[in-house]
């Protein structure tokens, strides 16, 4: 698909280390019509770093439903619009899928540039298995939350949350009861920022560091799914070695 035919595009911007933007996301965000903002004076820092000077407008979860339409009418009488976030990539935990969905029903094109966001690095780091795994994004504060992680009690893939520093011990917690707490994680916080830290083991380990190495900055929880009957891993494997042996 050619950029010229592009109405939307969603720019990731980086998550703590500036040097993460990538040359395409400037230059994207130097030529696009308007720059739809969750946060327009965090955008507008970054904006000015990279000396971007294109028209902000705000675009948060408490306008979006009303401002959908109007942006959809202005792309089809041809303004192309890029979508930023505060942090990471746009419609991830964030603000994005109502206008892509509308976008697209209205027959125009969007395209969401490859870059940063934090589950990425973080299930990379864990050292827990990536061949497949869960994106949960925040588990519910309240309503539902029991519910939500009682369902993921036989889930076998690698599952990632986000999760705010000060829920951290009780989600430990509630997870610990669910799934045993002797299940493997990883706490990764701060990721590409100075203090960057990744902390392994098991719910319980995790939970007996936390008590006394107090949490601050933003973190993502990966979690390893239930273990699954040897013979099935192995069968994958086997599969996967079959698969390979063909193609050559
Ligand atoms: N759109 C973003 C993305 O692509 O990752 C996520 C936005 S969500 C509102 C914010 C959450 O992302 C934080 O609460 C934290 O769980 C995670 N996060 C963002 N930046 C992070 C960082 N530098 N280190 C660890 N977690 C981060």
């Amino acid at each position: 698909m050619s950029e010229s035919r592009i109405s939307l595009f969603l720019v990731p911007t980086p998550i703590g280390n500036l040097k993460d933007i990538t040359l395409r996301a400037i230059e994207v965000l130097k030529t696009v019509d308007i720059i739809l903002a969750e946060d327009t004076r965090t955008s507008g820092i970054l904006l000015k770093h990279l000396e971007i000077s294109r028209p902000l407008q705000s675009y948060h979860i408490f306008n979006e439903h009303k401002a959908v339409e109007k942006l959809v009418e202005r792309m089809r009488k041809g303004e192309v619009f890029a979508l930023v976030s505060d942090a990471g990539t746009p419609a991830i935990s964030d603000p994005g899928f109502l206008l892509v969905r509308e976008v697209l029903s209205a027959g125009l094109e969007v395209q969401c540039l490859p870059g940063p966001t934090a589950f990425v690095p973080a299930l990379v780091n864990s050292g827990l298995p990536n061949d497949r795994f869960v994106f949960e994004g925040f588990l519910p504060h309240k309503k539902g939350r029991k519910t939500r992680i009682d369902s993921l009690q036989e889930e076998t893939r690698t599952l990632i949350f986000y999760e705010s520093p000060h829920r951290l011990i009780k989600t430990l917690e509630q997870l610990g009861e669910a799934f045993g707490a002797d299940r493997q994680a990883c706490v990764s916080r701060e990721l590409s920022k100075l203090h960057e830290e990744n902390v392994r083991g098991s719910l319980a380990e995790l939970i007996e560091y936390y008590e006394s190495n107090p949490l601050k900055g933003e973190i993502v929880l990966v979690v390893a799914g239930k273990e699954e009957k040897k013979e099935t891993r192995e069968e994958r494997q086997a599969s996967k070695m079959e698969k390979w042996n063909k193609s050559e």
